[in-house]
């Protein structure tokens, strides 16, 4: 006798949705009928890796944060992407010594730059261990401006002026938001007075080095997805509403075949008994904005997901943050050094413009390669993706003026939109103020609630999953936190249907 598969689709075919097809196909390929419906031309997602004036370059994902023990390092190793056959983006690892420039393009004094880094690092340390001073927070911008403030006070030191509009303050005060906005880069949040500190304490990374993937971080994705049967990933499939039963009748009409039914752009349906969505949280923030949410285009549910997902999906925080590359104009004026840019508070070159003015750095892929990087985030991120390329390159040009690299010349830029791109609507997530973990644990619970345990008769259980990097709760907002939620969904499946504990 035949017996009919279980139907599992998964939607989205970043490292989330790959890792839970790989761990469903791998374990047995014959126990599931799988597909992966995803509606980009490419596999990947937030992970891209591209090519840009001879460059490999990434537009999303970067480093590997922590080699011991992090799974992507272990895939990465295992199908030798680590090797150098070529330079790469990020081949120097993080900058030990960068030279830190004022507006204006002094290099600042070590007397200003060491006490302020020394105190940012010891600050970091401070939110890492947990210990948090009693009273701190509810916003890690406050934690970071009071402890500023507590420095000056214990100095008992008059500002002092260091010629032009530069005092020892307006200085410190540029290093101190340089530091931020690297912080900004890594959590996504645009004003650090909405990340919530307590939960900033239960981010995690694995110890050993910060690297990037020689041979691109598409590697790893193209490791996942290459033992799947033909077919059984779909691209330009996309999703437009998720119909799903949220009782054994009554309030939801039951659905013909499924108990799940995804209706895609083209009105073709695809029926499973599981669904593993993947979309990024800002994806699940706009299926929200509107009861019809569909008619726009975006992700619908049917019906619509239940106020304790709606709820924390709503709470959490899911920023952009995006990548500009700049190839320079060859010229006698040797390698660009790695430049972190101190902003005078006040403004101080009039021509920069406001939306360069958060960035923290700009400096080469790797030493003396004539790509350089810079990164945005928040209003800047978005008024950077909305302009043309000249108007971006003249911004640029007054910068690097600015800082004293005004021999420098931008001949042409490469950008990530990931904020604009509406299959992304952000690059990653945070805990913002008002949310905690426990929100990244609701969002990663399935439905229906309880399944078919929960007294309401016979709702199939297991119908909706949620995985991505918005469901981790201690690796979210990364490839490791996407990559296990996508194991995690799959077990609970293999589980249900082997009866055997996989963890
Ligand atoms: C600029 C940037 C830099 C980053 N740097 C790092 C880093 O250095 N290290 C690190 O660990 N992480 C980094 N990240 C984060 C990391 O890339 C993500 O956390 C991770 O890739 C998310 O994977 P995912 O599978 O959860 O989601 P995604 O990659 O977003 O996958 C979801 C998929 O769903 C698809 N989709 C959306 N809507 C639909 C629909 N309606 N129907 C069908 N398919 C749909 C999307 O096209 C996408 O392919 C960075 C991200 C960005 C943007």
């Amino acid at each position: 006798m035949v017996t009919k598969k279980p139907r599992v689709a998964i939607v989205g075919a970043g490292i989330a949705g790959l890792a839970a097809a790989h761990r469903l196909h791998t374990t047995n390929p014959d126990l599931f009928d799988l597909c992966v419906i995803e509606a980009g031309d490419r596999i990947g997602g937030r992970i891209h890796t591209s090519e840009f004036a001879g460059e490999r370059i990434e537009m999303g994902a970067t480093w590997i944060h922590g080699t011991r023990g992090c799974p992507i390092y272990d895939i990465a190793e295992k199908i030798n992407a680590l090797d150098h056959l070529r330079p790469y983006e990020s081949m120097d690892g993080l900058p030990t010594d960068p030279i830190t420039v004022a507006e204006g393009g002094a290099v600042v004094d070590f007397s200003i730059l060491k006490p302020i880094s020394d105190l940012y690092t010891s600050l970091m340390d401070t939110v890492e261990s947990g210990a948090l001073p009693a009273g701190a927070g509810p916003g890690v911008g406050s934690f970071l401006r009071r402890a500023l403030e507590t420095f000056r006070a214990s100095r008992q030191a008059p500002d002092l002026s260091l010629g032009g509009d530069w005092t020892v303050e307006a200085m410190e005060d540029a290093v101190f938001a340089m530091k931020e906005n690297v912080f900004r880069v890594h959590t996504s949040a645009d004003d650090l007075d909405d990340m919530d500190l307590a939960s900033e304490t239960e981010y995690r990374e694995f110890p050993g080095e910060h690297i990037s993937i020689a041979k691109g971080y598409s590697r790893v994705i193209e490791h996942l997805a290459a033992e799947f049967p033909p077919g059984t990933i779909q691209l330009g499939r996309k999703v437009r509403l998720v119909e799903w039963c949220s009782d054994g009748g009554g309030a939801s009409p039951a659905p013909k075949e499924g108990p799940v039914r995804l209706v895609l752009d083209d009105r073709s349906v695809v029926s499973a008994d599981h669904v593993i969505l993947t979309v990024s949280l800002g994806v699940l923030k706009a299926s929200l904005e509107e009861e019809d949410a569909n008619s726009k285009g975006w992700l619908g549910f049917n019906p619509g997901l239940p106020s304790f997902k709606r709820d924390a999906i709503e709470r959490l925080g899911f920023g952009v943050v995006d990548k500009l590359f700049m190839e320079l104009a060859s010229g006698e004026e040797g390698e660009f050094p790695y430049m972190e840019m101190a902003f005078h508070p006040g403004g101080h070159v009039a021509k920069i413009p406001w939306w360069m003015r958060r960035s923290p750095s700009i400096w080469p892929i790797y030493g003396g390669s004539r790509v350089l990087l810079t990164w945005f985030v928040g209003k800047e991120a978005a008024e950077m993706e909305r302009m043309t390329e000249d108007d971006i390159i003249s911004g640029l040009h007054a910068t690097l003026e600015g800082f004293g690299a005004h021999t420098r010349v931008v001949k042409r830029v490469t950008r990530s939109t990931w904020g604009s791109d509406p299959l992304f609507m952000g690059s990653y997530s945070y805990v913002a103020v008002g949310s905690s973990g426990h929100d990244l644990d609701l969002i990663a619970e399935p439905l229906p609630r309880g399944g078919a345990h929960d007294g309401t008769a016979a709702a199939p259980p297991l119908q909706l999953l949620f995985a991505g990097e918005a469901t981790h709760r201690t690796y979210y907002s990364t490839t490791r936190g996407a990559y296990f939620s996508g194991i995690r969904e799959a077990n609970r499946l293999i589980e249900a249907y082997l009866n055997v504990d996989v963890n």
